[in-house]
């Protein structure tokens, strides 16, 4: 309203000699204004001059002030959209299977936070509002417009299929070319990461400009389909421009028409007035197809979010409990058969029982599904065949988290954040003292080298443990696994990343540490099993042979074949 109050107008009619006469009202708020200004003048000149000025500064303080109000009230609604969003992204990344993270790139998870999530923001959150006050406007305008003529706004209404027609023809691939757009930037995403981590070997292969070619490729692949998104986006606000004119000259001449053929609802003052009115339409109808289109772009990237959103999660306990039979046995083994990819067995009828307090080794070549069986005791993947007991409890009748906080897992690449080493050990119990935390880390002789840090406890590790040599990693990943006390130890190539000095270091402490758990243990170099209590040799996810070094080596098969390969290193 206030910016219907004219300045120009006003003092046109302030200082009006008095011959002329108002000018016909354009429309009726012209009119109401018309009505204002002259009950100003009847206070006299001056007074009417100072109302004018306070109701003018009034008003546009009053605009300014909401406008400033509505702009952060919505901001805070959108960046408040996206935070929840946000949250239940991280949320979801957490709880999906390994299985999805397998045919999945990191790219792609990536770019749903990031691209994905900008995109929906600017495109969809943002245009929605402008949607909203586009289409306001003009329900108000055709309002008035109505109100000015029927017939002529019964014209226009039948054009307005037309217009619908070629608007929605220019943003109907919209949506699939931004999902294109989104895929390739998510593989950009992917190759980038890939890149930085493993910047030693592309260095080494001094394969940088084979890198930079194959990015440089994709970069511009992924330009090309962004340019042609963005030339269907550009268009939508010059061609309804183009289609509201098209129709003004139609109004012109229907109208002009009906004018000269004597229409008694319309004379020649309200014929201009009326095109006046529907030229201030335009630019409304302009910004409804911006934001059409905007959405439409913007509703790729939803969708890609939404899909991720609704993507199946870990089964957490899909058989209801049964009664746990009674067992010497924490972890049984029965039959199992698994394949990651259907058609392609990975395991095949493994029987396997790991006695209380007892360690069992598993050895064979690589690839032979000695990291498949530990996945599936902690349900990484779960099992098409067979069945696996922890405490003689089906453990698909677990739930994840009681399964998994019974199990302290040690692999060959230690996850260590960019923390201190008590935030590092505490990792799986959060609610641990300085004392136990201090206790585990003595347990795995790692307590000697911490305090040496330049900050014991309290000292940085740095990204992924950068700071500290592989077998302080390990001692600190394994007094991570102790601090919780696990039923079940597992030790999956825990020291294949050492050098032999430190692998012999870190056998003493294993050694010690396995003394009376329960255990599972994998090792490439076999010296390290030897004092297993019981060893197992698999091969091409079959078990072959099981029992000690001893009665092994004595029966002569593929144990005694691998011991013998390895004992030429
Ligand atoms: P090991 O630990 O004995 O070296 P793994 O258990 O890691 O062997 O792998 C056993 C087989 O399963 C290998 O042939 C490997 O290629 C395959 N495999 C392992 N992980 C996956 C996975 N995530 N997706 C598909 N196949 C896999
Ligand atoms: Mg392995």
């Amino acid at each position: 309203m206030a910016t219907a109050l004219s300045v120009a107008d006003f003092l046109k009619i302030l200082f009006d000699t008095g011959d002329e006469t108002i000018p016909v009202g354009a429309n009726l708020v012209a009119q109401w204004l018309e009505g204002l200004y002259a009950w100003l003048i009847s206070f006299g000149r001056l007074n009417a001059l100072l109302l004018f000025s306070g109701l003018v500064f009034v008003l546009y303080g009053l605009k300014n002030v909401f406008t400033y109000l509505s702009a952060v009230e919505i901001s805070v609604i959108r960046t408040n959209v996206i935070r929840d969003l946000r949250n239940a992204l991280f949320h979801k990344a957490m709880r999906l299977p390994m299985s999805y993270y397998d045919r999945t790139r990191k790219g792609d998870v990536l770019s749903r936070f990031s691209s994905d999530m900008v995109e929906y923001e600017e495109n969809v959150l943002n245009s929605v509002q402008q949607l909203l006050v586009a289409v306001i406007s003009m329900v108000l305008y055709l309002a008035m417009l109505f109100y000015l003529s029927v017939k002529l706004t019964l014209f226009v209404m039948c054009m307005l299929p037309i217009v619908a027609f070629v608007i929605s023809g220019l943003s109907r691939r919209l949506k699939r070319q931004s999902k294109e757009v989104q895929e390739k930037n998510s593989f950009l995403i992917s190759l980038t990461d890939e890149t930085i981590g493993g910047l030693k070997v592309i260095k080494s292969y001094t394969a940088i400009d084979f890198s930079n070619r194959r990015f440089r490729e994709f970069n511009r692949d992924y330009t090309r389909k962004h340019i042609a998104m963005e030339r269907r986006i550009c268009a939508a606000s010059p061609v309804s421009d183009f289609l509201g004119n098209v129709i003004v000259i139609g109004i012109l001449l229907f109208g002009a028409w009906l004018v000269f053929a004597g229409d008694q609802g319309l004379s020649s003052e309200l014929f201009i007035s009326y095109v006046m009115l529907f030229v201030l339409m335009i630019p409304p109808a302009k910004e409804l197809t911006t934001a059409i289109s905007q959405i439409k772009k913007g509703r790729a990237c939803a969708d890609r979010i939404e899909a991720f959103l609704v993507e199946e999660e870990e089964k957490n306990q899909v058989i209801e409990t049964t009664q746990a039979t009674q067992t010497d046995n924490a972890v049984e083994l029965r039959h199992v058969g698994f394949a990651y990819k259907p058609g392609v067995p990975v395991l095949t009828d493994i029987n396997l029982n790991i006695p209380r307090g007892s360690t069992v080794a598993l050895v064979g070549g690589s690839g032979s599904g000695k990291s498949t069986i530990v996945d599936l005791i902690c349900r990484y993947y779960d099992y098409s065949e067979g069945e696996i007991l922890f405490d003689g409890m089906p453990i698909r009748s677990m739930s994840l988290d009681s399964l998994r906080s019974c199990i302290g897992v040690v692999a060959q690449d230690t996850l260590l954040f960019n923390d201190t080493v008590l935030g590092n050990i505490a990792f799986g119990r959060p609610d641990a003292t300085v004392d136990e935390i201090k206790e585990a880390a003595k347990a795995a002789q790692a307590h000697d080298f911490i305090v040496q840090l330049p900050n014991g406890y309290d000292t940085n590790l740095g990204e992924g443990g950068s700071l500290i040599s592989g077998g302080q990693r390990q001692r600190i990943s394994i007094a991570r696994a102790l601090l919780r006390n696990p039923e079940l130890l597992i030790l999956d190539e825990a020291t294949s990343a050492l050098d032999t000095e430190a692998e012999r270091l870190l056998q003493q402490t294993l050694d010690h540490v396995l003394e009376g758990r329960t255990a599972i243990v994998i090792a490439h170099r076999l010296s390290t099993v030897r004092n297993a209590d019981r060893i197992v040799v698999l091969d091409a996810g079959h078990i072959v042979e099981s029992g000690t070094h001893d009665e092994l080596m004595a029966l002569g098969g593929r144990y005694r074949q691998l011991v013998t390969l390895q004992s030429f290193d």
